[in-house]
């Protein structure tokens, strides 16, 4: 069975009402258990469970360290073009955002990759705009040669391609695919995508199954918190995951929190998360499921970030540029969106030391994949 049969199995309304009804006692209970069900997870991010965040990040920080020990990995996205055909009405990107668009050359790719290099980076996000005749998988094709002699982790966030498409790009050197569903509410994803393949709801949620199927390393999921009753994600959220743990267990898995963040034409949150939500949201998440990568980007604040790589975190950006060609030539003209945490990449590894844990460059290591 596909994730899309059961997610039309849980109705939102029924949920918001479940969680809003659990108790302190569902809470206390969630904690104490060694290992957590989707119900704990419901109640552990519940309002109950507000005056919990104390005991729910001791055991956050518990089991993330038991697992990852004390390291962040750090990585960094290089942003390959802001062309875009869709419209996304929280998005800089967006097709009929007055902007000015580009896709780098290979001259300016050259540059970037240089630049990012000296900066100390082996692990790489790409990203870009969903163009698919501008940059879809013919561009890709050509393009992740010329990278990936430079990373050893390379990661996409671009548009969703098929199954085939995964496979060709592995053999390319591709390690990870980030897609993030926005929100698992239909009416609200189809008020928010107004143009463009991206408007196919069912084709971005079964994305991650297809890369399941391609048999990828890693697979980054999550939605745009503040589209949508953030709680009732956070469950959607946690039922997608655990159905691809459990349809395809040999693929690693990320979660990552993005916030609504100000940007060319942007929105206001209808469920705003604050910084004591996302905290509870991140620590939820480990007690669910203690072996995934929680992620968090510069998106968010210095001072945010700084905790919550003591709690419950294990990658994070830094020193990001989302315009295309922003490390050799800074240049906000062409940025998707504002970042909070504007320290230098080396900054932030001082910071992580400064807490007592470990920057990590080199997030992977050939020789564990069995690849030499
Ligand atoms: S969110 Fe992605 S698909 Fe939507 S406008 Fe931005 S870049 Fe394009």
């Amino acid at each position: 069975m596909s994730f899309a049969a059961e997610l039309a199995k849980l109705d939102w309304d029924q949920l918001a009402l479940t969680i809003n009804s659990k108790t302190a006692a569902d809470v206390e209970r969630a904690l104490a258990k060694p290992k957590r069900d989707w119900q704990d997870f419901l109640a552990l991010v519940s309002p109950a469970a507000d005056s919990y965040l104390e005991p729910l990040a001791i055991n956050s920080q518990r089991l993330t360290q038991q697992r990852f020990g004390r390291n962040i990995g750090l990585y960094v996205p290089l942003y390959l073009s802001n062309l875009c055909a869709n419209d996304c009405d929280y998005c800089g990107f967006s097709m009929s955002n007055k902007l000015k668009r580009h896709t780098l050359t290979d001259d300016e790719l050259s540059a970037e990759i240089g630049a990012i290099k000296k900066l100390g980076f082996d692990s790489l996000l790409l990203v870009t705009g969903e163009h698919e005749t501008k940059v879809g998988i013919d561009y890709f094709r050509r393009t992740l040669p010329q990278i990936k002699p430079h990373f050893n982790y390379l990661m996409m966030e671009v548009q969703p391609l098929d199954t085939e498409e995964y496979a060709e790009l592995k053999t390319l050197g591709l390690d990870a695919v980030m897609v993030y569903q926005e929100t698992y509410h239909r009416r609200t994803y189809a008020e928010h995508h107004l143009r463009g393949n991206k408007t196919n709801f069912d084709y971005r949620l079964a994305t991650p199954e297809r890369l399941g199927q391609a048999g990828i390393d890693k697979v980054g999921i999550g939605v745009l918190l503040g589209m949508a009753n953030w709680r009732v994600e956070a469950a959607l959220l946690a039922a997608h995951l655990d159905y691809l743990q459990r349809t395809y267990w040999r693929t690693r898995y990320s979660v990552s929190f993005p916030r609504l963040r100000p940007c060319t034409g942007g929105i206001e949150p209808v469920s705003p998360v604050g910084e004591r939500q996302l905290l509870q949201l991140i620590c939820a998440l480990r007690l669910f499921a203690p072996e995934v990568d929680l992620s968090l980007s510069t998106r968010e604040s210095a001072r945010f970030r700084d905790n919550a790589f003591q709690l419950g975190v294990t990658t994070a950006s830094a020193g990001s540029s989302t315009s295309p060609g922003g490390y050799a030539t800074p240049n906000d003209d062409l940025a998707q969106f504002d970042i909070d945490d504007n320290r230098s990449p080396q900054a932030v590894a001082e910071a992580i030391k400064a807490i007592g844990m470990q920057p990590v460059w080199k997030d992977w290591d050939p020789a564990y994949s069995g690849k030499i």
